[in-house]
């Protein structure tokens, strides 16, 4: 199996996942990477219009940092989380004092698609055979995206042998989540994938 489609932006990998209605990129690398995800995409024999949705799995700014960018330039539509909402804010302040990054805030609005804690059918409304899951640990606002094929996108989703004592509880549940839920082969944001295996190894040996 190829796997997905996998950018490498400043070193973030960024995925892109198929719909029935274009292409959904999950996460969006640093505010100036557009550069990056052009020549990534042009790698793969694409252009940034076949990008029709684009997703983070957190708002931390090598993830979020182009979201609203994206929008502006080629008019994707935002996949946001309702557990983001809080600390999209607290990444648009903290760009505030760094005005040299050329971030541009992200504030929701009526055409992003705004998924609530309880819907985790979100994504099929718009033709992507997957769910959307909570997984914190590495930060309060993580979400996983979790396709039926079993490719699951996990960002930076602290792998279990790396849990400390604080997050390994968090960890563990979001894990196993993402077993029952089916997945089969990890993408995280920093690293290649890890088979599912691999993972249920790591957790059985950290409870
Ligand atoms: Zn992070």
């Amino acid at each position: 199996m190829a796997g997905p489609i996998t950018i490498r932006s400043h070193g973030v990998h960024l995925y892109l996942v198929d719909g029935r209605e274009g292409k959904l990129l999950f996460d969006a690398g640093w505010p100036r990477s557009l550069a990056d995800l052009k020549a990534g995409l042009e790698a793969a024999g694409l252009r940034l219009s076949a990008i029709r949705f684009v997703m983070m799995s957190h708002a931390h700014p090598d993830h979020a940092g182009l979201m609203q960018k994206l929008k502006r330039t080629c008019g994707v539509r935002r996949i946001v989380h309702e557990v983001q909402r809080g600390s999209l804010a607290e990444l648009n302040r903290f760009f505030e004092r760094k005005p040299d990054r050329n971030y541009e805030p992200f504030e929701i609005d009526e055409n992003d698609l705004v998924v609530g804690r309880a819907d985790r059918q979100a994504l099929r409304s718009i033709g992507i055979a997957g769910e959307i899951l909570e997984t914190p640990g590495h930060s309060d606002d993580s979400v996983s995206l979790l396709l039926d094929g079993g490719d699951a996108f996990t960002g930076d989703l602290t792998r279990p042998d790396l849990a400390t004592d604080a997050n390994a509880a968090a960890l563990t549940a979001s894990w196993n989540a993402l077993l029952a839920g089916g997945a089969l082969m990890f993408y995280p944001a920093h690293g290649g994938p890890i088979a599912a295996g691999v993972i249920e190894e790591m957790v059985r040996r950290k409870a």
